[in-house]
């Protein structure tokens, strides 16, 4: 992770600076390349999880706002999905370098409006810089197919956005996610919709602003704020969207389905989950332990990938679970701005209210809930947690089967690698599984056994762009990274071609 240089008071000044452009009018739409406040002209405050001041207005957008995105996006895919493909990846690389110039505003800006720290925001801004290298690279490929021959005909195959798409992101790490999704798109040829999530609207806007000093034509990108029952909603039913990628909770993907269906939309989903980390006795267990920890405590424990079930075989129960318990009562809770901490106060007080509630849960199902340290210093009226483990637990309680969303660990122990597996699996929900052993053949028994996307086998999750990411069951439908992000923008044709040999049948004389 690349350590930033900056220092706590820095980050202050500079999210002072980065704050106080959306502390006076209320933030806009961005449609058609130009700011717009909406057509029913009201609004939400955005409130800081640090302190729960009112940082900003911001305009509340409906489905006539959708309706002036859309068919700007439906306008500008007419040129925007024939410009060559190397004129694309030249304009996204120039994305890319103006995130790079603007990284530290766009840390600070995530930071103080989600709450996740520094430590981890300034890498995210990179990554999203990386997420637009990576597929400006591969746009002008994009509508390659692939050659089928046959006896008597050449099939081949080739591509085509699919059209304008709506992109629906979450709060958690809202730029490096937003770019995730969009990157692809418009790679692709395809023009897009955002509507970032209404807890954490404003690195959304820094990305469009971006978009558009880089040169991309105007409709090209297109953010719309608001509430995900009206602007996500009315996104969703467009009928000039042909796809919505969306990224968030389970039962969100569900009504967004629903809410599609009428118009055929093609979805791809990104949801929940509540993965499991093995720990055979056999295993490393130093370098366990601190994968585990990092899994769980890193960015606030909002993570979809989070390792949020601890699964230790039960030789050495007491002594790991022990030892990551240590490591998690030393994680520094602080400032997000502040370089030195790790955890930073949750998005929202409905959050907050959730998390906590699953420290009471814990008590009443019987389990036993070791908490870390609180930050001492930290402001009155911000969403602040302290760290906890849960011990004690078995994998039917609502603690090991609900994803809770924040720094808070479940450990179940087990006997064998069949029981691992069984736990393992008895979950709605199979994004991704952590496994840690010293047995090569039992490393790919479990991870062809576990109902995940994608297994990390003595590792904690470090992305490669180029492979699937996605889940099973309740956690998604669909993957992205490398050329499956382009097979959900894009349709698929097939052309046969004769070669005049091929018998036809003659009806009719
Ligand atoms: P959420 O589902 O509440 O909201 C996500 C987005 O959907 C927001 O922009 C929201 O406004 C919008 N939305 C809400 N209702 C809608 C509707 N009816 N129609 C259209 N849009 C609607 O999720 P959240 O609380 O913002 O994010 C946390 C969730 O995201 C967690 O469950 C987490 O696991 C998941 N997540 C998954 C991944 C992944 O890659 N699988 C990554 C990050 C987060």
């Amino acid at each position: 992770m690349a350590e930033s240089t900056h220092t706590f008071e820095d980050n202050l000044v500079a999210a002072d600076e980065a704050l106080a452009r959306f502390a006076g009018e209320p933030l806009t739409h961005l449609i058609a390349g130009a700011r717009a406040a909406g057509a029913s002209g009201t609004t939400f405050t955005n409130t800081s999880p640090i302190d729960g001041a009112d940082l900003g207005q911001v305009a509340a957008g409906d489905a006539a706002d959708i309706d002036a995105a859309a068919t700007a996006a439906a306008e500008a895919f007419l040129s925007w999905s024939t410009t060559p493909g190397a004129r694309r990846k030249a304009l996204l690389h120039v994305v890319a370098d103006l995130i790079v110039e603007r990284t530290h505003e766009i840390a600070v800006t995530e930071c103080v409006d989600t709450g996740q720290t520094m430590r981890f925001m300034s890498a995210a801004a990179l990554r999203g810089a990386e997420n637009f290298r990576f597929f400006a690279d591969q746009a002008p490929g994009a509508n390659d197919g692939k050659s089928l021959p046959a006896e008597d005909f050449v099939n081949y195959t080739t591509r085509r956005p699919i059209g304008p798409v709506g992109v629906i992101t979450p709060w958690n790490t809202p730029f490096m996610l937003s770019t995730w999704k969009i990157a692809p798109a418009l790679a692709a040829g395809c023009t897009v919709v955002h509507k970032p999530a209404e807890w954490s609207p404003y690195s959304a806007h820094l990305l469009a602003e971006i978009a558009l000093e880089a040169g991309l034509p105007s409709g090209v990108l297109n953010t719309v704020h608001g509430r995900g029952e009206t602007a996500g909603k009315a996104l969703t039913e467009h009928p000039l969207i042909k796809a919505i990628a969306f990224v968030g909770e389970s039962s969100t993907g569900s009504a967004i389905q629903a809410q599609g269906a009428p118009t055929l939309k093609r979805v791809h989903f990104e949801l929940g989950g509540k993965n499991p980390v093995i720990v055979f006795d056999d295993a490393d267990l130093e370098r366990a332990a601190d994968a585990a920890v990092f899994m769980i405590y890193s960015l606030n424990g909002e993570r979809c990938t989070s390792s949020s079930r601890l699964l230790v075989q039960h030789t050495i129960y007491d002594e790991f679970v022990a030892s990551v318990a240590e490591k998690m009562k030393n994680i520094p809770v602080g400032h997000p701005l502040d370089p030195m901490a790790v955890i930073g106060p949750l998005i929202h007080p409905n959050h907050l209210a959730k998390v906590r509630s699953y420290g009471e849960i814990a008590v009443e199902e019987g389990a036993t809930v070791i908490e870390g340290s609180a930050w001492a210093d930290a402001p009155v009226g911000g969403c602040w947690v302290a760290p906890q483990l849960f011990t004690n637990a078995r994998n039917d309680m609502r603690i090991a089967q609900e994803e809770i969303f924040g720094p808070v660990l479940t450990a179940i122990p087990f006997s064998d690698e069949a029981e691992a597996i069984a736990i393992a699996n008895d979950v709605d929900y199979g994004l991704a599984g952590y496994l840690w052993t010293g047995d090569v053949g039992r490393a790919h028994r479990v991870a062809k056994a576990l109902e995940a996307g994608m297994i990390w086998v003595n590792s904690q999750n470090v992305r490669h762009l180029p492979t699937p990411f996605g889940g099973m069951k309740a956690s998604g439908i669909g993957r992205d990274g490398g050329d499956w992000s382009f097979d959900f923008y894009m349709e698929t044709k097939n052309i046969a071609v004769a070669h005049g040999t091929h018998a036809i049948p003659k009806l009719g004389g």
